[in-house]
C-alpha cells in the first residue's frame, strides 16, 4: 500500500466538528488506497494555555515537567481522531510518542529525533489497521521521559514520519491554502505559490514565516520528502496547495519569491569594547553557552582615542529573540565580571522587527539590495542593521513600521503578479 502522511495543525482540530472534518479527509485517502499516518497538533490555543499554566506554577521550571505538561494537548487530539475514524468505519489506532517509540535527545523543550523504529506501526498496518494517528510535537528520551520538539514541532514530526516510512508525500493541512509570497494576514495582495524550492522555504521559515517549522523543511530537504501545504477547510484536489520541492522542478521563478518577518526581535549593542583579536569570541562564546540564538551581527569600524593610542575601540551589535534578552544580558555581564572583556555600555532595544526578502534568483541577479533599501527609504523607514546571504537580505527596523515595510517590499518586487 502506498503510504501518505497527513498532518493537521491546531486550527484544523480546534473542536470536535473540525476533527470530524479532518477525519473525512483521512477517510478519502484511505478510500483511494492509501495507508495513512496522521500527525495531529493540540487543539488551537491549548499549547499556549498549558505553557501558561507551567509558567504560573514555577518561574524557573524543570524542563522535564514542562514537557510532561505541554505535550498532553496532542494526546487528546490523537485519541479523539482515532475514535472519530473508528466511528466512520476506518480501522485506526492512536499512538503517543513513547509508544511508537519516537526516540529523541534529552534536550527538553527542544529535543531532536534520534530514531523512529517502524516495527510497531508496521505490525498494526499488517493486522489490517488503515490509519495510525500519532501525537505530534513529542517524543521520548533515552531516560524514558517525554520530550517536546519546540513550538510548531508537529510539522517536523510529520516530515520525520514521511521519511521514516517512505511516504509518497507529506501533506500539511493548515488554516491557509498554501505558502504565500508573504503572510496573507499582513497584505491581501499576498499570492499563493504553486511550488516553492526547499532552499527558499527554509529561508522563509527561519526568517519568521511560521507556516512550517524550520526543522521540518530541513528534514524534508535532506530526505527529499515531497511536502505539500494545503487548507483543511477547502476541498482537496490533486493541485491543491503549495508543493515544496527541488529547485529544478520549478520552471521559472522570480528573483525575489517571498517576504518574511519576525516581530519579536531585540537589538543589543556593546558600546566601546576594546577592538583586539579574540574579542568576538569572548563575547559570543558565553552567549552561545547560555543558549542565546544570535542572528545578525555588526561590528563598527574601530576608533582610536588619540592618534598614537595603542588601544582601539569599537561597537558590537547583535540581534536575538526578545525573550532571550535577559539571558543574553546575564551572560554578557557575567563574562565581563570574570574579566573576559570590558565595555562602556550595554544598550538594549526591544522594539525592533526583522523583515527579509528571499529568492534563489538573487544568486544571479544584482540590484535586489538597492531596490529593497530604496523602497524602505521611500516609506521613511530607517534601517538599523542589515544582513545578507546568497538568497536573502534582512533588515532590522522599528517594530511599528513592520507591516508597512512588508507591504512596501511586496509591492516593490511586484510579488502579487505571477
Ligand atoms: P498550524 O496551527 O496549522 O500549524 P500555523 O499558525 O503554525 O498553523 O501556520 C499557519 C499560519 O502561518 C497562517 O495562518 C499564516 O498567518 C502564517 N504565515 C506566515 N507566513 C506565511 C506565508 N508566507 N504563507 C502562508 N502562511 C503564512
Ligand atoms: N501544539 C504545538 C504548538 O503549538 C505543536 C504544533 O502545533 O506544531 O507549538
Ligand atoms: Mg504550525
Amino acid at each position: 500500500m502506498p503510504l501518505l502522511v497527513m498532518k493537521f495543525g491546531g486550527t484544523s482540530v480546534a473542536d470536535l466538528a473540525r476533527i470530524e472534518n479532518a477525519a473525512t479527509k483521512v477517510q478519502s485517502e484511505v478510500d483511494r488506497g492509501h495507508d495513512v499516518i496522521v500527525i495531529v497538533s493540540a487543539m488551537s490555543g491549548k499549547t499556549n494555555e498549558l505553557v501558561g499554566w507551567v509558567e504560573s506554577t514555577s518561574k524557573l521550571y524543570d524542563a522535564r515537567e514542562y514537557d510532561a505538561v505541554v505535550s498532553s494537548g496532542e494526546n487528546v487530539t490523537a485519541g479523539l481522531m482515532a475514535l472519530r475514524l473508528q466511528e466512520m468505519g476506518v480501522p485506526a489506532r492512536s499512538w503517543a510518542g513513547w509508544q511508537v517509540p519516537i526516540n529523541t535527545t534529552s534536550a527538553h523543550s527542544a529535543a531532536r529525533f534520534v530514531s523512529i523504529p517502524r516495527d510497531n506501526i508496521d505490525a498494526k498496518f499488517a493486522e489490517g489497521f488503515k490509519v495510525a494517528v500519532v501525537a505530534g510535537f513529542q517524543g521520548v528520551s533515552a531516560e524514558g521521559r517525554v520530550t517536546t520538539l519546540g513550538r510548531g514541532g508537529s510539522d517536523t514530526t510529520a516530515v520525520a514520519f514521511a521519511a521514516a516510512f517512505d511516504a509518497v508525500r507529506c501533506d500539511i493541512y493548515t488554516d491557509v491554502d498554501g505558502v504565500y509570497t508573504t503572510d496573507p494576514r499582513i497584505t491581501s495582495k499576498a499570492r499563493k505559490l504553486d511550488k516553492i524550492a526547499y532552499e527558499e522555504m527554509l529561508e522563509l521559515a527561519s526568517l519568521g514565516a511560521k507556516v512550517l517549522q524550520t526543522r521540518s523543511v530541513e528534514l524534508a530537504m535532506r530526505y527529499k520528502v515531497r511536502l505539500r501545504v494545503l487548507s483543511s477547510f477547502e476541498e482537496t484536489t490533486e493541485t491543491s496547495g503549495t508543493l515544496v520541492c527541488d529547485e529544478d522542478e520549478i520552471m521559472e521563478s522570480k528573483v525575489v519569491s517571498g517576504v518574511a518577518y519576525s516581530r519579536d526581535e531585540a537589538k543589543m549593542t556593546l558600546v566601546r569594547v576594546e577592538d583586539r583579536p579574540g574579542i568576538a569570541a569572548a563575547i559570543f562564546g558565553p552567549l552561545a553557552d547560555a543558549g542565546v540564538n544570535v542572528d545578525m551581527i555588526v561590528q563598527n569600524i574601530s576608533e582610536l582615542d588619540n592618534p598614537g593610542d595603542k588601544r582601539a575601540y569599537t561597537d558590537m551589535t547583535f540581534s536575538c529573540p526578545t525573550n532571550q534578552v535577559l539571558r543574553a544580558q546575564k551572560a554578557i555581564e557575567e563574562a565581563r565580571d570574570k574579566g573576559a572583556f570590558a565595555y562602556g555600555n550595554l544598550v538594549v532595544d526591544t522594539d525592533v522587527a526583522k523583515v527579509s526578502v528571499v529568492g534563489i534568483g538573487m544568486r544571479s541577479h544584482a540590484g535586489v539590495a538597492a531596490k529593497m533599501f530604496s523602497s524602505l527609504a521611500a516609506e521613511n523607514v530607517n534601517i538599523k542593521v542589515i544582513a545578507t546571504s546568497e538568497i536573502k537580505i534582512s533588515v532590522l527596523i522599528d517594530r511599528k513600521y513592520m507591516e508597512l515595510a512588508v507591504q512596501a517590499l511586496h509591492d516593490a518586487f511586484e510579488l502579487e503578479k505571477a
